[in-house]
């Protein structure tokens, strides 16, 4: 064995930090063996590139120049090898014991025992006391609004109170602010496991611009569906928000147009697609909702809004369209396999069957439906009714953590409690909330482990306190049933984005304190 090898495995047996160390390259093989039933705790064993240490800030607006300066240059294979269990949720929902993966160029190549795939590769995770599954995505939220979370004012407030508690507070909001919070948002998504996101923000204060939200995602390699939102009925026209935040009907339409043309990637493996996104069906004029979606089609987009998410929506529906939200959506002609509606709460079993029958899609979002006292929506009735529905976690002044994994226990309870004691198990929330999320977002090539799928994936250990006793019985049932913080391993396109629980190469204690220098910005304290 060569000194440097020497001294890369002392370094992996003692060196249980944290920290971005550079390692020296290993060969896999001469690693040492395994321990216990599952594996060494000692550690993800890792192959850092040489060039992968650089930090970065994300304060101000100096991130998120999408040029990919920050990628890993020359890593195109990634072999995650030896896993305590390797979850695919692949159409025979195969768990795999021992299982390892081979990745090239973000798409995964092979998977099986170690000894059948490529015994190197540029980069090497021993995964062997993590159990892995498809990276989580995540179908609903508003990143922006990490920066009001927790609001005094708005803590306990329903729906319609609580968005005109805030809509002022969000006028104030300028590009800055949202290339911050969409970095916020995306680290906890990360961290907690989503590996692909949708975020709708509807309100583009003080020049901010859909296009820094994708700047920021860009530059930390995270899969991003950008939902252009919009508003256009202000105060001075009988809606909720004020005049400040919403925009002209055809300025909206032309810089969707604008978007799509700049940014959308129909092509497989896409990490960027753009989603047309009127804020709901009141906050725009029939018309432009009519326009949008019209619109997305021509550019073969995908839409999506809130709907049917309290009984105020549903009383307001009745009473100024003779219609139930569903129903209007349908006039609208907002139904559809390329369509997805926030929320879903009060559908009638009607409207539940027309969701299933056009297979239009729902996010599901059980912590922010509880936090604003708006019900609990029909989960089990709409997946069997054949309804595409994935897990968002909403908010993040509605929820306010952006915990995806944590979203996918909350939304297994929930369905206990409101439709029957075995409504869902731990594998099947898991699969809402992984191939569930895909189908929401219109993909088939993410959700799954499996050849030819993105190589998105994490893992989590199992030898950790919040495991103990739980991952020995059933180490994926585990990652439900416990309360893991944060996953141990993240990888998006073949790229390690989380390692050892932290997210590599960014400067978390920077961005904190933009945020909160922002967010007191924001709301002055009183
Ligand atoms: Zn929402």
């Amino acid at each position: 064995m060569r000194r440097d090898q020497r001294d890369a495995l002392l370094e992996r047996r003692f060196g249980d930090d944290h920290a971005h160390r550079p390692m020296e390259r290993i060969d896999a093989r001469e690693r040492p063996a395994r321990s216990g039933a599952f594996g060494d705790p000692r550690g993800i064993l890792e192959d850092m590139p040489e060039h992968g240490d650089e930090a970065r800030s994300l304060g101000g607006v100096e991130v998120g120049d999408g040029d990919g300066r920050h990628e890993e240059v020359g890593i195109s294979t990634l072999l995650v090898r030896d896993a305590a269990l390797l979850a695919t949720f692949d159409d025979a929902g195969r768990e795999l014991p021992g299982g390892s993966l081979f990745a090239r160029d973000g798409v995964i190549e092979a998977i099986g025992p170690a000894h059948e795939l490529p015994a190197q590769a540029d980069r090497v995770i021993d995964a062997s006391n993590l159990v892995v599954l498809p990276g989580l995505v995540n179908t609903h939220h508003h990143f922006y609004q990490t920066l009001t979370r927790n609001v005094p004012a708005a803590q306990n407030a329903k729906l319609f109170d609580w968005l005109t508690t805030l809509y002022p507070i969000w006028a104030r909001m300028d590009t800055e602010a949202i290339r911050v919070s969409t970095a916020v948002a995306i680290a906890e998504l990360m961290l907690s496991g989503c590996t692909t996101a949708s975020d709708h923000t509807y309100l583009w204060p003080n020049g901010s611009r859909v296009d820094d939200q994708i700047a920021v995602a860009r530059d930390l390699g995270f899969r991003f569906h950008a939902a252009r939102g919009s508003m256009s009925i202000g105060r001075s026209k009988g809606g909720l928000p004020p005049d400040s935040v919403v925009e002209d009907e055809d300025t909206i339409l032309a810089d969707c147009e604008r978007v799509i043309a700049t940014y959308h990637d129909s092509a497989r493996y896409a990490m960027t697609r753009i989603v047309l996104a009127p804020c709901s069906p009141f906050s725009v004029s029939d018309t432009l909702m009519r326009e949008s979606v019209a619109l997305a089609r021509k550019h073969g987009v995908h839409s999506h809004t809130h709907l049917a998410e309290t009984r105020d929506e549903e009383a307001f529906c009745l009473e100024r369209y003779g219609r139930r939200p569903v129903e209007l959506a349908e006039d609208l002609g907002w139904t559809g396999d390329d369509v997805w509606h926030a929320h879903m709460v009060w559908p009638s079993t009607a409207e539940v069957a027309r969701l299933g029958a056009t297979r239009t899609g729902v996010a599901h979002c059980p912590t922010s439906n509880m936090r604003l006292g708006s019900g609990i929506a029909p989960l089990r009735a709409l997946v069997d009714a054949g309804a595409r529905v994935g897990l968002g976690v909403d908010g993040s002044a509605s929820n306010d953590g952006s915990h995806l994994l944590a979203e996918a226990r909350q939304a297994m309870y929930l369905a206990r409690v409101h439709e029957a004691p075995a409504a869902f198990d731990a594998r099947e929330i898991l699969r809402v909330a992984t191939r569930g999320g895909a189908a929401v977002l219109g993909r088939d090539d993410i959700g799954a482990l499996a050849p030819g799928m993105a190589a998105d994936l994490i893992g989590l250990r199992i030898d950790t306190l919040a495991m103990a006793g739980a991952a020995v019985h059933d180490p994926l049932a585990a990652i439900v049933f416990t309360q893991p913080s944060t996953v141990d391993l993240s990888v998006i396109a073949g790229r390690v984005r989380v390692l050892h629980g932290a997210l590599e190469h960014m400067d978390i204690e920077q961005l904190i304190a933009d945020q909160n220098r922002i967010a007191r910005h924001l709301v002055p304290a009183s």
